[in-house]
């Protein structure tokens, strides 16, 4: 063990569906804590150190992880492993905000620091997805291409991770109007969006069922000492996680 905060949402399934915090890293400064991401201001022994002790954690094998380049796209890569992984390279990784595979044993990692997120599973077969949902990502459709991406919606359990809350994202009206038209009035409130309860319209959308939605619902801003947030803290702040994936045997 090594004292990770970890927050682990039961699956009812062959699969594990994990939410990293800053709880329990080495880095420092703007980085404090389990950075996971690729910032080029936290030094690569210090990301490839806390990888390394998540993946310590949870059992998983570093050579099998498996991450895209985030874009704010709704792109989905089909992976199975073997591109280096976790500490193999920290950056340029093929474009794609969500990726899915059907490989037990291959875990799936998705960065946020106030975009959502989203882990999903079939709970009939080994096969998950993992998507990086911020606004963008939410209106662009990357939560119904993940679903549809899986096969079988009524067969699929989702987990929405920490993110950025209403309570502390207010958006110019053109982001607002588009959440509204996209997701329903309810999504908005007052100047700001609820990029969580936009994910479950999506994710019903595609056809899950309501009951097999699980929102977290911590707010990365409002939680300085357990979350990142690039919102309440810019450039140079580091990224939490979401990991997903299929257990082997
Ligand atoms: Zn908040």
């Amino acid at each position: 063990m090594t004292g990770l905060d970890v927050i682990e949402v039961p699956t009812g399934a062959a699969a594990r569906a994990v939410f990293t915090t800053r709880g329990g890293g080495v880095s420092a400064g703007g980085f404090s804590g389990l950075n996971l991401g690729n910032d080029p201001g936290d030094p690569d022994e210090r990301i490839r150190e806390n990888r390394a002790r998540v993946c310590a954690e949870l059992g998983i094998d570093p050579y099998r992880v498996c991450m895209g380049r985030q874009v704010h796209g709704a792109g989905v890569r089909e992976v199975s492993g073997g591109e280096g992984g976790f500490l193999g390279h920290l950056r340029d990784w093929p474009e794609g905000d969500a990726m899915v595979s059907a490989v037990p044993g291959v875990a799936l990692a998705v960065l946020g620091a106030d975009c959502l997120p989203v882990l999903l599973w079939r709970r009939d077969i080994p096969r998950v997805a993992a998507a990086h949902a911020g606004w963008r990502g939410l209106v662009g459709g990357v939560l119904e291409a993940a679903v549809a991406a899986l096969g079988a919606p009524g067969d699929t359990g989702a987990a929405i991770g920490p993110g950025i809350g209403p309570c502390c994202y207010p958006v110019s009206a053109e982001v607002r109007d588009a959440f509204a038209a996209r997701f329903g009035a309810e999504v908005v409130a007052g100047d700001a969006v609820d990029l969580a309860a936009a994910a479950r319209r999506a994710l019903l959308a595609g056809g899950l069922r309501d009951e097999a939605v699980v929102t977290v619902g911590a707010c990365t801003s409002c939680a300085p000492d357990r979350f990142y947030s690039y919102r309440r803290d810019g450039a140079g702040t580091g990224r939490q996680a979401g990991l997903v994936w299929a257990e082997a045997g």
